[in-house]
């Protein structure tokens, strides 16, 4: 069975409204090099310690769900689910915002 959540992320954006900055070419696992970086455009933020830690914080519980699926009673469960929903599969944004705030998107449903 595949890993119950899978995680799709990378890029930076800049949170100043007026400034349309991004950089889409680092990798989640390289965040951390990029604590307190600085917008090249305006200035601002492109990533402070609380959206770190808070990003961090989301994948720790995603890696958390995934580990339990490793457990055979778990994994029984979820392919029991799994069965249930027939399959499907759905998927969200997060977005941590300037204030370190989770906001998560609206869910939708992959018709495979
Ligand atoms: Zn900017």
């Amino acid at each position: 069975m595949d890993k119950p959540i899978e995680v799709h992320g990378s890029g930076l954006v800049c949170d100043n409204p007026n400034c349309d900055y991004e950089k889409r070419d680092i990798a989640m696992q390289d965040y951390g090099a990029w604590v307190g970086a600085l917008c090249p455009d305006c200035g601002e933020p492109l990533l402070t310690q609380a959206q770190y830690n808070m990003m961090s914080g989301v994948l720790e519980i995603v890696n958390m769900v995934n580990e339990m699926a490793d457990d055979p009673f778990m994994a029984a469960l979820m392919g029991k689910i799994d069965e249930d929903m027939e399959g499907r599969k759905a998927s969200f944004r997060i977005k941590c915002t300037k204030d370190a705030e989770v906001e998560v998107g609206e869910l939708k449903w992959k018709d495979n």
